[in-house]
C-alpha cells in the first residue's frame, strides 16, 4: 500500500529537514527521505552541512584555534603553559561528538513535529498536476504518494580529472575533516572558503600548508578591499598561497606530487603529504530519474527553478545546493521554509540580496550586499565608511585587532548596499547589517543606535559614521 503524505521531501540536510519541519508546522502530514550514513553505518540526518560541512569544519575551526591561541597568544596575556600538547584523536573525537549531537538534534525535531522519515535513496517515479509518487530504495522499498515533492538533494565534491578522492592522500571535504596525524606538508588546491577554512585547521595544528588557486584574483567574490586585508594576515600567519595556477598533472603514491604551471607559465611541483582538493561542488541529481519524468536540469546540471524554487513540473518543487545559488546552508534552509510556506498557500519572500556570507577563518571574513567593484561595475554611486579594529576596545583588551568594519551606502539616499568585515567575531557581527538591510537601513540609522561599550559592535557604529566623515573613536 503506498503512503500518502502532502509534502515528500527527498534530502535531509538544512534545506530538506527545514523545509520538512515548516510544512508539519503548518499542519502538513510531511515525510523526509535521505540516504546518508554516519561512520557507524546508521542513518544521519543533517546532509553534508551536518555530517562534513558547516559543523564538523567549525568544531574543528574552534579546537585548533585554541591550540594555537594556549601556543602563541596567551603568553602575550601573561598565561604561560608549559608542556603543551595535541591530542588529536581527542580533538576528532569531540568532533564527532558534536556532529552526533546535531544528528540527535534532528531526529528529535522530526519526531516532536511528526514527520516520517524513511532512510534510503528516493527517485521520482511520476509527476503531475494531480500529485507525484517518490520510489524509497533502502532497508526496505516503499512508494510514497505526494501531493508536493522538495528535491533537496544538495551536493558533492568536485574531483580533479584524473586524481580521485581516494580519502587517505587525495582528500575531499569528508577526508579533510578526519586526517589521523598532523600532516607535515599539506596541499590545499582551491583559495575558497572550503580550502581557506581547512588549510586554516591543519596550519593552526603545526602543517606547512600550500594553497593553489587558478583565479588570478585571492577571494575575487569579497570585496577587494577585504581581500586584500585578508591575504596580508593570512600569509603572514605562514599560509602559503598561489595564484593564477594551471594544475597538469597530480600523483598520489606514498606521497602526493602536485604539478602545475604557475601565474608566469613556468613550470613548477611540490610534494606534499596529502593533498586536499575543494575546487567546487557538483549537485546531486543523479539519482532522482529527473530524465525519466521530464524534470528540468540547467546547462550547470542544477536543477532548473524559478524565483519560488518551482521546477517545471507540476507540485515539484527544488531547494539548496541542488539549484542556483550560493552552496550556503542558511540559502537552503531559507528556501526550505519559504516553499513550504508556499505549498500551504502563503506568499514568503526569500530576499537573495541579503544573504550573509561568512568564512570562519582566522580573522573571520563576513559580508552581506554589494562590493565596491559591483557597485563600480553597476554605475551606482555610493559612499564607503571604514572603521579598523585597531581602534575599538573591545578588540585591543581581547588581542585581536586585526581587519576592519566597511559600510557602502548609496549616495543619495544614504541606504546601505553592503557591508564588509574581517577581523574578529565578523561572523556574528554581519548579522547587525543584515537586519539593517533587510529594513532598507541608512548607515545614519546605524550611526543613531547606542551600541555597547566596550564592544566590537561599536566598529559597526563607527564605520556606519565614517559614511558621513564623523567615525567618533579615530
Ligand atoms: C567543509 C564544508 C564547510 C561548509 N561550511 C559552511 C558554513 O560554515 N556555512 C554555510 O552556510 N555553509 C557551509 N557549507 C555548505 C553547506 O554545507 C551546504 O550549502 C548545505 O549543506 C546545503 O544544504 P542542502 O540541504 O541543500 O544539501 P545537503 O546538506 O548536501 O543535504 C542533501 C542530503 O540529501 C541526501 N540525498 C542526495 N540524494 C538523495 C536521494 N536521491 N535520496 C535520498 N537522499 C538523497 C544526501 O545524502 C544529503 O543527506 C560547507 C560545506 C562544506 C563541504
Amino acid at each position: 500500500m503506498p503512503q500518502i503524505f502532502d509534502v515528500v521531501v527527498i534530502g535531509g540536510g538544512p534545506g530538506g529537514y527545514i523545509a520538512a519541519i515548516r510544512a508539519a508546522q503548518l499542519g502538513l502530514r510531511t515525510a523526509c527521505v535521505d540516504e546518508w550514513r554516519g561512520a557507524d553505518g546508521k542513518p544521519a540526518l543533517g546532509g553534508t552541512c551536518t555530517n562534513v560541512g558547516c559543523i564538523p569544519s567549525k568544531a574543528l575551526l574552534q579546537s585548533s584555534e585554541n591550540f594555537d591561541q594556549v601556543g602563541h597568544h596567551f603568553a602575550d596575556h601573561g598565561v604561560r603553559v608549559r608542556g603543551l600538547e595535541l591530542d588529536l584523536a581527542q580533538m576528532l573525537r569531540r568532533k564527532d561528538k558534536v556532529v552526533k549531537a546535531s544528528n540527535d538534534g534532528i531526529v528529535y525535531l522530526f519526531k516532536k513535529n511528526k514527520i516520517a522519515f524513511f532512510h534510503g535513496s528516493g527517485s521520482l517515479v511520476s509527476a503531475g498536476a494531480s500529485g507525484c509518487e517518490v520510489a524509497v530504495k533502502g532497508a526496505q522499498n516503499e512508494t510514497l504518494t505526494a501531493k508536493n515533492v522538495i528535491v533537496a538533494t544538495g551536493s558533492s565534491p568536485r574531483p580533479l580529472p584524473g586524481a580521485d578522492f581516494d580519502e587517505s592522500l587525495v582528500l575531499s571535504n569528508t577526508g579533510a575533516l578526519a586526517i589521523p596525524e598532523v600532516p607535515k606538508r599539506l596541499g590545499v588546491i582551491g583559495a575558497g572558503v572550503i580550502g581557506l577554512e581547512m588549510g586554516s585547521v591543519w596550519r593552526r595544528l603545526g602543517s606547512e600548508v600550500t594553497i593553489l588557486e587558478a583565479l588570478p584574483d585571492f577571494l575575487g567574490t569579497a570585496d577587494e578591499q577585504i581581500a586584500k586585508e585578508a591575504w596580508k594576515v593570512f600569509t603572514k600567519q605562514g599560509l602559503k598561497i598561489e595564484l593564477g595556477v594551471r594544475i597538469t598533472g597530480v600523483k598520489a603514491k606514498k606521497d602526493v606530487t602536485v604539478e602545475y604551471g604557475d601565474a608566469q607559465g613556468k613550470s613548477q611541483s611540490i610534494v606534499v603529504d596529502r593533498l586536499i582538493v575543494s575546487i567546487g561542488r557538483v549537485p546531486n541529481t543523479s539519482g532522482l530519474n529527473a530524465g525519466g519524468v521530464g524534470l528540468k536540469l540547467d546547462e550547470r546540471g542544477f536543477v532548473g527553478v524559478d524565483e519560488h524554487c518551482r521546477t517545471n513540473l507540476p507540485n515539484v518543487w527544488a531547494i539548496g545546493d541542488v539549484v542556483r545559488g550560493p552552496m550556503l546552508a542558511h540559502k537552503a534552509e531559507e528556501e526550505g521554509a519559504a516553499v513550504a510556506e508556499r505549498i500551504a498557500g502563503k506568499k514568503p519572500h526569500v530576499d537573495f540580496n541579503t544573504v550573509p556570507w561568512v568564512i570562519y577563518t582566522s580573522p573571520e571574513i563576513a559580508w552581506v550586499g554589494k562590493t565596491e567593484q559591483q557597485l563600480k561595475a553597476d554605475g551606482v554611486e555610493y559612499r564607503a565608511g571604514t572603521f579598523p579594529f585597531s581602534a575599538n576596545a573591545r578588540a585591543r583588551a581581547l588581542g585581536d585587532t586585526t581587519g576592519m568594519v566597511k559600510f557602502l551606502a548609496d549616495a543619495k539616499t544614504d541606504q546601505i548596499l553592503g557591508v564588509h568585515i574581517v577581523g574578529p567575531f565578523a561572523g556574528e557581527l554581519i548579522a547587525e547589517a543584515v537586519v539593517a538591510m533587510e529594513f532598507h537601513g541608512s548607515s545614519e540609522d546605524i550611526g543613531m543606535i547606542c551600541h555597547a561599550h566596550p564592544s566590537l559592535s561599536e566598529a559597526m557604529k563607527d564605520a556606519a559614521l565614517a559614511v558621513d566623515k564623523r567615525a567618533l573613536n579615530i
